[in-house]
């Protein structure tokens, strides 16, 4: 992909490691049924892949949050754009998310959803960038940790752009410049 600098995770280890968190899923929540949240936009390829990979019944509801404008930066407030249509009292939550970096968004969420009491919450997060991290919070399951660098694909945007690449990378300096 020519936008790329460099590619950090490929399609294939992407597959493969969604199938492992897939089948840590189902054997930890055996005879159990799931509520699934993931969050929009970024965690969309994550977790229409990750459900196919998860051998159990569950429901899955979409939650649109922003901490975020078109800059590589955060703001720090997040905003709820849309919230879940089901009432999840009781039930098993696993949020699905693209990205922990600083925390902030999961922090502020996780609060939320906990407050709705929920059986049980736990965290599904496809990256991990544990070195900027400004509020403590691990999630569960963690597909892979990466380094401190602003990554695109799979989901993953820059100015709402590179979402569909099927692999994550690096984007090139220049398409910054380029704005
Ligand atoms: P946090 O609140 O943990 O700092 O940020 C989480 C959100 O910031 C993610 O859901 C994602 O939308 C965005 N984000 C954080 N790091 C990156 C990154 O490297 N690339 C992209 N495209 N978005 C990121």
């Amino acid at each position: 992909m020519e936008a790329l600098e460099e590619t950090l995770l490929s399609p294939e280890m992407i597959a493969a490691r969604v199938r492992e968190l897939g089948a840590e899923i189902t054997r930890d929540y055996q005879g159990k049924e799931l509520l699934i949240i993931g969050i929009l936009k970024g965690a969309l390829p994550f977790m229409a892949d990750l459900i196919r990979e998860i051998k159990l019944p569950l429901k899955y509801d979409l939650m649109a949050v922003s901490s975020y404008g078109a800059s590589t930066k955060t703001s720090g407030a997040v905003q709820i754009l849309k919230d879940i249509e089901m009432g999840i009292e009781g039930e098993h939550v696993l949020v699905v998310e693209d990205i922990i970096d600083t925390g902030l968004t999961l922090n502020y969420l996780v609060g939320n959803l906990r407050s709705r009491k929920p059986a049980s919450l736990k965290v599904c997060t496809l990256l991990d960038k544990p070195s900027r991290r400004e509020v403590e919070i691990t999630p569960e399951y963690n597909g892979f940790v990466i380094p401190d660098r602003f990554v695109v694909g799979y989901g993953l945007d820059y100015a709402e752009r590179y979402r569909n690449l099927p692999m994550i990378g690096v984007l090139k300096p220049e398409v910054y410049e380029n704005g």
